[in-house]
């Protein structure tokens, strides 16, 4: 790897209490620990997911202490990593409160073009699309992976409940009647710390994952590629370019797209059966680019690395205490990014549980829906990655065979076009199997829950800013929205006023009855009922995570806020 390289932030180690506390309690081998202390939640891994899940728990004021083996944001001699962004990763950093700073920082595209030779073979415009719609974030923001750590980071030292510790290295856990036990390795010596609860979040090479034995189904990619991150003097247009197959790149893919502080990202497939650093040197590297670009380019070479990359999905996303979030739980080619992204949604899934759960708000039942929930997304995400990772390296004559036809197709026919996959972008998950979803729910409601576990856009509000935003002002309550004051009066006015974990809306409306607020969409914006889906007649329920609870007769709320669990009762908010 080489390149002038990009200067990443240090940060300082601090002798833990568990050291600095002398005379404390001796465990079995020597190293200390405090007697009796046991935190409510431990994160292994300050990466993407960890972060996330830690600045969730920052924003929601949850305690929690972060151990990562590393003092840095990124990963070390491997800086250029993630870089698309989704519009639901935008939404959640938006409710965590730095997606400002992505949005100043970062590169906002939208159309994509992909390329076979010199023919188009397929091009896309995202503010078109669907997606793009009806929330406040964009399709899609491109800025270095990093970056997105590093504000998190900040914003996390924001709040005094999560305590990030740096060079620690977790060497061993052992699970307790109630809890974990974690061995952390630090400069200033070793101890343990207790945990309620831990999140894994230690990427895709997890020690947790191994220690406690539990299976990942593995499948190590052939695939070779190599990115060069340059500045050019004669900036590309803003657009994603793709090339299948690439005449300056002996026939091979390219992708190039432009990310934060006008870095290019050239990604160049390789032979599989290259030498990494022989195509990483950057004579080589010169030449890949006046192969591409012509004899006179002129650029300022920020960064170049190798990658392969391998799919994966753990058979449980829980075991016991432990949670396994992001590549710790699932790893995927990097096409389509679905990686970071799916990481992210780990830890909104994740973090409102935990909290609910720590309330008494919710039941172990609860937090079995991560599994389900999160374990269908990665599913699906490995699937669909895997079926890009094929048509990008085709493994047999068939695939090869496939493959031409689609891109002969697609270079004289629209509709060949859809054909063409060099990548299908990171969405927000649909849960379809877990015990909060529409099947399961209808069945145990007797009322069909409409669209309980798809997720939400978060639209733009008249008062409130956005709906990610009235999530994080009503500290992790459900909302409940019904479509006029009329349906919001046949919900029983009881459970509107004792219920801790719901707060009461009517969209669109200039009146409210009382315990209820009026919700409407900001001026220009489509109306909320056409925004959320609402249905005359029947309430929204939406989940902290900016997902369905389902959509029932009003009548039925109190039965569906039920099935998240046993709730508080009245009178024990807190
Ligand atoms: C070339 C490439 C391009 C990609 N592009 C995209 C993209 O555009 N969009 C996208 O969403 N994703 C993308 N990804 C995927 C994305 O980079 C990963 O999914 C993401 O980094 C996973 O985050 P994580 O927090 O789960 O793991 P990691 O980022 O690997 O973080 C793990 C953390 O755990 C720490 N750790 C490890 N072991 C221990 C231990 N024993 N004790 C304490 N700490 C420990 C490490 O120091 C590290 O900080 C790409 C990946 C690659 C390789």
């Amino acid at each position: 790897m080489s390149g002038t390289g990009y200067v990443l932030p240090t940060f300082e180690f601090r002798v833990p209490p568990e050291l600095a506390t002398a005379g404390s309690a001796d465990g079995q081998d020597g190293a200390p620990d405090i007697a009796g202390r046991v935190y409510p939640l431990i994160i292994v891994g300050g990466g993407l997911a960890g972060l996330a899940a830690a600045c969730d728990c920052a924003v929601r004021g949850i305690p929690a202490v972060v151990l990562d083996e590393d003092d840095t944001i990124g990963v070390r001699g491997a800086s250029s990593r993630g870089i698309c962004y989704a519009q639901r990763t935008l939404e959640i950093l938006s409710r965590l409160g730095v997606f400002q700073r992505v949005k100043d920082k970062g590169i906002q595209w939208f159309v994509g073009r992909t390329l076979a030779g010199e023919d188009e073979v397929y091009s896309f415009d995202l503010a078109t699309q669907a997606t793009h719609s009806y929330s406040s974030q964009p399709a899609f923001i491109n800025i270095q992976q990093f970056y997105i750590e590093w504000y998190l980071v900040d914003r996390i030292l924001e709040s005094d409940t999560v305590d990030l510790r740096w060079k620690s290295r977790v060497t061993g856990i052992r699970l307790l009647d109630e809890g974990v036990e974690l061995s952390v390795q630090t400069p200033a010596g070793e101890y343990r710390i207790k945990g309620r609860h831990v999140i894994d979040a230690s990427g895709v090479a997890s020690p947790l994952r191994k220690m406690l034995g539990q299976n990942t189904r593995a499948e190590v990619g052939v695939d070779r590629w190599c990115i060069s991150d340059v500045r050019f003097r004669q900036r590309p247009k803003t657009e994603r370019w793709t090339w299948i197959e690439a005449p300056f790149n002996q026939n091979r893919a390219v992708w190039q797209h432009l990310m934060g502080d006008d870095v290019w990202r050239l990604d160049y497939q390789m032979d599989p059966d290259c030498d990494p650093e022989a195509v990483s040197r950057p004579e080589v590297v010169a030449e890949r680019l006046r192969e591409q670009f012509g004899e006179d380019v002129d650029y300022e070479l920020v960064w170049v690395g190798p990658y392969s990359y391998r799919s994966h999905v753990m058979e449980r996303f829980r075991a016991g205490p432990v949670f396994f979030v992001g590549d710790c739980a699932h790893g995927m080619s990097p096409f389509g990014a679905r990686g970071g992204n799916s990481g992210i949604q780990d830890a909104d899934n994740l973090i409102w549980k935990l909290q609910w759960v720590q309330r008494g708000w919710g039941d172990e039942s609860l937090l079995d829906t991560y599994d389900s929930e999160r374990r269908e997304g990665a599913e699906h995400n490995v699937l669909v990655t895997n079926r890009t990772a094929r048509f990008l390296s085709p493994r047999t004559p068939v695939e090869r065979m496939i493959r031409k036809a689609a891109i002969d197709l697609a270079r004289h026919h629209p509709f060949g076009r859809t054909l063409i996959n060099t990548g299908r972008m990171s969405m927000a998950s649909v849960y379809t199997r877990s015990d909060l979803a529409q099947a399961a729910l209808t069945r145990r409601l007797g009322v069909d829950a409409i669209g309980a576990g798809t997720p939400l856009q978060n639209v733009p509000l008249a008062e409130h800013g956005d709906l990610e935003q009235v999530i994080r002002s009503k500290a992790g309550c459900l909302l409940v929205v019904a479509p006029d004051a009329a349906t919001a009066e046949r919900v029983d006015a009881r459970l509107v006023r004792d219920e801790a974990r719901a707060a009461w809306f009517v969209a669109d409306s200039q009146a409210a009855p009382a315990g209820w607020a009026v919700l409407a969409a900001a001026s220009g914006a489509r109306p909320l009922a056409e925004a959320l889906g609402l249905v005359t007649g029947r309430v929204l329920v939406i989940r902290p995570d900016l997902h369905s609870a389902g959509c029932v007769p009003p009548q039925s709320v109190g039965a569906l806020l039920a099935c998240f669990g046993p709730g508080p009762g009245p009178g024990k908010n807190p």
